[in-house]
């Protein structure tokens, strides 16, 4: 959901699809309709150079086709990098539903969504993304084995949100040790925007070790629900931006890093589950860097979800899953001094370790 950053008058001017702004060279853009089920769908393959695509569903009722096709094009974007960084052999992809998951999703529509997955053969898998649950993927699994994140019950890896959050947590600890010196989260005031599946696993996590922990969220219920569940507190203001914290924790909407909250962030840290956070890398990067906001790239600390699903891939134990998940606290503290060194972004310094896989991969492949 990158809404914050698409003006819709403008993506209009151009091209419809090559000559989009989120356009970055992608390999395959599948439009998927049927009228029976009500399915409007696009998937992204945006590089398979490490393997196939691999990345979730997100069903999200986009304001126009255009919202859909750049959220599609950032997010398959994103998994390259994510993957390579990760060190799985993967490449990016995404699809987006278009519609109300609370009200449009059928077992029709899924169904249906499935088979299109399947028409391509392998070259993309799907899994979960907001506006998805673990039995939509079992439901996909009866028409295509291209997908993951199944339930256990089924021979699946369950739901990936509790591995992803531990990600987000090691990556928080790592971005800790350096910015302060410590990794002890005890005592930090975090704020966590965004207590859905993933946020709720970062909130248990830091609440165990003692971390002063502000929620926010749109939906009331879930945020009563989750305070009587841990020791955190409801944050009631109307700009959590502005507060102070020492850690910002992004686990809702992407695009939350732009130029109207940078300016009044006060947190030391971000780490956050989000996907594609900066609004716009290069620019917000360079002024994360100059304010002095240690920043954990997303792609890298939220890895922990693909690489839970990979594991039914590779069929590899739950043990595997937790040393690759508990190793982004090494890669992110190795990232974020490289990109000291280099004098470059941190978002950059994880970029060129993951660009430079792929082209490793690709001389390889020639
Ligand atoms: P979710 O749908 O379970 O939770 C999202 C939560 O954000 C909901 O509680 C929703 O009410 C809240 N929200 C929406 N708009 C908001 C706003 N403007 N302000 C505050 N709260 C708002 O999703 P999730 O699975 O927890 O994923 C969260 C983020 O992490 C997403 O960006 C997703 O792409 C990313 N992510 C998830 C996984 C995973 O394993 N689930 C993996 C990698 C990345």
């Amino acid at each position: 959901m990158t809404t914050e950053v698409v003006n819709t008058k403008e993506l209009q001017k151009l091209d419809p699809v090559f000559g989009q702004m989120s356009f970055d060279d992608h390999e395959q853009i599948v439009f998927c309709n049927d009228k029976d089920s009500g399915l409007k769908a696009i998937i992204g393959i945006h590089n398979t150079v490490m393997g196939p695509a691999l990345g979730g569903t997100r069903m999200w009722n986009y304001n126009n086709e255009w919202e859909a096709l750049n959220d599609v094009l950032r997010l398959s974007r994103g998994m390259t990098y994510k993957a390579a960084i990760t060190g799985l052999n993967l490449g990016g992809g995404k699809a987006v539903i278009i519609g109300d998951a609370k009200t449009q999703k059928t077992p029709e529509l899924m169904l249906r969504f499935g088979e299109f997955v399947h028409s391509l053969s392998g070259r993309y898998i799907t899994a979960e993304d907001i506006g998805m649950a673990t039995s939509d993927m079992d439901l996909v699994r009866t028409v295509t084995p291209y997908v993951t994140g199944i339930s256990e019950e089924k021979g699946g890896a369950g739901n990936p949100s509790p591995i992803t959050a531990y990600g987000v947590f090691m990556g928080m600890k790592a971005a800790a040790k350096y910015a302060f010196g410590s990794d002890v989260l005890e005592d930090k005031v975090v704020y966590v925007e965004g207590i859905g599946n993933v946020g709720e696993a970062l909130v248990e996590n830091l609440s165990n070790e003692g971390a002063k922990v502000f929620i926010a969220d749109i939906n009331r219920e879930r945020l009563e629900e989750i305070r009587d569940k841990y020791s955190v507190t409801i944050y009631e203001g109307d700009n959590l931006y502005a507060e102070e914290m020492d850690i910002y924790a992004p686990c809702a909407l992407g695009a939350t890093i732009n130029d109207r909250t940078l300016t009044q962030l006060k947190a030391k840290v971000i780490a956050g589950a989000a996907n594609n956070q900066l609004a716009e890398e290069q620019k917000h990067g360079i002024m994360l860097r100059e304010r002095g906001i240690v920043y954990a790239p997303d792609f890298l600390i939220n890895a922990g979800g693909i690489i839970n699903v990979y594991a039914e891939l590779e069929n590899y134990d739950r043990k595997e899953i937790i040393r690759k998940t508990e190793n982004i606290y090494n890669t992110t503290l190795e990232i974020l001094k490289n990109a000291e060194i280099n004098r470059v972004t941190t978002h950059q310094a994880a970029f060129d370790v993951a660009i430079g896989r792929i082209n490793a991969r690709k001389l390889k492949n020639s």
